[in-house]
């Protein structure tokens, strides 16, 4: 079974070695551009299948030494993770739902034979570095510290096969909003030329290999004047994600009725932390459990198969309410339109680009990320 392949033994937290550099001085957060800037530390820790996980290392960032023949580099043995940390308004730092980052790991992991791990272990040494570079995370609204684990194959032959090496890593990058001036509703692109996943492929998990491909189609849309591919599927064109976000739509039904409706998790859809939220907020207003101020009461939530034709329907008979992505770097999407066999779908937007489901959610969802309205989906650091 896959579970032989990748045998472990855990991940040995009081094994932790810290190697310091002088703390420096992040730059200013109004300078940050996604994914550039990098914090004074990494952890670092390698695997083996003779002796399982070896000891942590946190130590200055900084190139990693690998050998050519290291079969990431040929056979793109990589998964990683996406996750924020939050710098409070009291100074306390928090971590958004951190373990649904660990399973949604473990679970890339073992899709292609790299070794599991405890994500309870991992968390606390990422807990652990984040206090270490703690100045790096940015005080100001809308800023966070993205962090981002990574699992890499590093035996060194050439080989398709279970690598009996391999090095998981963490390193930390303070980013400013997504939208700093306010949410623009972005255009995409319903690609039918590409494919993003496909059934019994590997688009439900977070794999390397699953990106690279869609960065030709991307080029493409923008050349063709969009922002985004809308992922299609199948001779329906079901639509599937947004670029590297799950996809919400919301539809009027006839007696008036909203319906927040996104794809099921079949195999073709990465197990969204942001999907999660939404629809478990949406959910939770519909128990009556916790009301949204301004979200409709008239609401149901499905998560089934849409295609592009009930989309393109409902758009022309006034019956598309809003259409988003939802991904933990952007939080929430608007879009306007999607170029769909040479015509544009148009798809409102509401006052400040966002429609009357997405709004209500967003403002609690941000809510509870940073912390600010307080949940068990926000833990200490
Ligand atoms: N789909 C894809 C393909 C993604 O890369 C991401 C970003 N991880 C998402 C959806 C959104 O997932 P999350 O809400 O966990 O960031």
């Amino acid at each position: 079974s896959p579970d032989t392949v990748a045998e472990t033994a855990g991940i040995n937290v009081s094994k932790l070695q810290i190697t310091r550099k002088n703390p420096s001085t992040p730059p200013p957060s109004s300078s940050l551009v996604f994914g550039h800037t990098f914090t004074d530390h990494m952890l670092t820790i390698p695997w083996d299948a003779k002796s399982g996980w070896g000891s942590p290392h946190i130590r200055p960032y900084g190139p990693l030494a690998l050998e050519p023949s290291s079969t990431v580099l040929h056979y793109a043995q990589t998964i990683f993770e996406g996750m924020k940390a939050y710098r409070q308004e009291n100074d306390k730092v928090t971590l958004f739902r951190p373990d649904m980052n660990m399973k949604r790991m473990n679970s890339s992991a073992r899709r292609i034979a790299l070794p599991t791990f405890d994500g309870e272990s991992l968390l606390e040494l990422i807990k652990v570095l984040i206090r270490l570079d703690k100045h790096w995370v940015p005080k100001e609204p809308g800023h966070s510290l993205y962090i981002r684990p990574t699992l890499i194959g590093t035996q060194k032959a050439i080989g398709v096969g279970p690598p009996n090496e391999a090095l998981l890593f963490v390193i930390c990058s303070p980013v400013g909003p997504y939208y700093p001036k306010g949410f623009k509703p972005v255009a995409l692109y319903g690609t039918t030329e590409y494919i993003r996943a496909a059934p019994g492929g590997t688009g439900a998990f977070k794999l390397g290999v699953n990106y690279a491909p869609g960065v030709m189609p991307q080029k493409d849309a923008a050349s063709r004047g969009y922002d985004q591919n809308l992922w299609l599927h199948g001779p329906e064109h079901h639509l599937t994600e947004v670029g590297t976000m799950n996809m919400f739509v919301v539809f009027k039904q006839e007696n008036g009725t909203l319906e927040l409706v996104t794809p099921p998790l079949d195999g073709m859809i990465l197990p969204g932390v942001t999907r999660d939220s939404v629809l478990s907020l949406a959910r939770e207003h519909i128990a009556g459990k916790k009301r949204l101020g301004n979200l409709p009461d008239n609401l149901v939530v499905s998560e089934r198969p849409v295609t592009m034709k009930e989309v393109k329907e409902a758009s022309h008979s006034g019956r598309l309410v809003e259409l988003f992505g939802a991904g933990t770097a952007a939080v929430i999407s608007p879009v306007d339109r999607i170029g769909y066999l040479g015509e544009d779908v148009l798809i409102p937007t509401g006052e400040g680009g966002m429609g009357p489901v997405s709004r209500p959610i967003w403002t609690e969802l941000v809510g509870r990320q940073t912390g600010a309205i307080p949940s068990d989906w926000s833990v200490p650091v």
